[in-house]
């Protein structure tokens, strides 16, 4: 399987991944158009806007391809909006939203969990694998509610699962790739035995 690193580059916080990845010595792959996961053996999907997110993806008809990787055991990480489009189920708060998603993990997401953009915080986690607290930025995040018991919950806060895994798809509320602090990136490129 290839080791690249594909970020999916069509909205959001797509700079701030491939800086991440670069400053661990990683070459990121943009990924605008299904022929860009071909050299890619695990992607990122950025925060952003969930619905605009979905709607891009199937038009450059990128759906499909990602969810095939997952099948075949490549590494997936989606932060905020990027990984409200990986979960199976998705609501706003109480309204069931019915968003199209890629329906890869069994996980409910909240969007918006935490209120308006004004209530972005920023927290510091302790997160499995890491020795010291990171700080976490949240940003319209959402909250994550696991619904199979083979899901590993890396980091909560009070009100619930900020970040976890099911094999080999990772789900971050928050933004590690706007702390200026490379750790979880490393986290994700050792635990999926990338290179680097
Ligand atoms: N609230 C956005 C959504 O659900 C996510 C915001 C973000 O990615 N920072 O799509």
């Amino acid at each position: 399987m290839p080791v690249e690193v594909g970020v999916l580059a069509l909205q959001g916080g797509v700079e701030e991944h491939m800086a991440s990845l670069r400053r661990l010595g990683v070459t990121p792959i943009p990924v605008r158009r299904p022929e860009d996961l071909e050299q890619s053996g695990s992607i990122i999907l950025p925060g952003g806007e969930s619905t605009t997110l979905i709607r891009l993806m199937q038009r450059w008809e990128l759906v499909e391809p990602v969810r095939r990787m997952a099948r075949a055991g490549a590494s997936i990480w989606g932060t905020c909006a990027g990984a409200v489009l990986l979960c199976k189920k998705v609501t706003e708060q109480e309204h069931d939203l019915r968003q199209e998603c890629l329906n890869i993990v069994d996980v409910h997401a909240v969007r918006n969990r935490f209120g308006r953009q004004r209530y972005s915080f920023r927290e510091d986690l302790a997160v499995k694998g890491l020795d010291e607290a990171f700080s976490g930025i949240f940003i319209r995040a959402p909250l994550f509610e696991p619904l199979d018991e083979n899901i590993e919950v890396l980091s909560r806060v009070e009100e619930g699962a900020v970040f976890l895994k099911q094999g080999n798809v990772w789900l971050s509320s928050f933004h590690p790739e706007l702390s200026g602090d490379d750790r979880i990136h490393e986290l994700f490129l050792r635990e999926s035995g990338i290179d680097f």
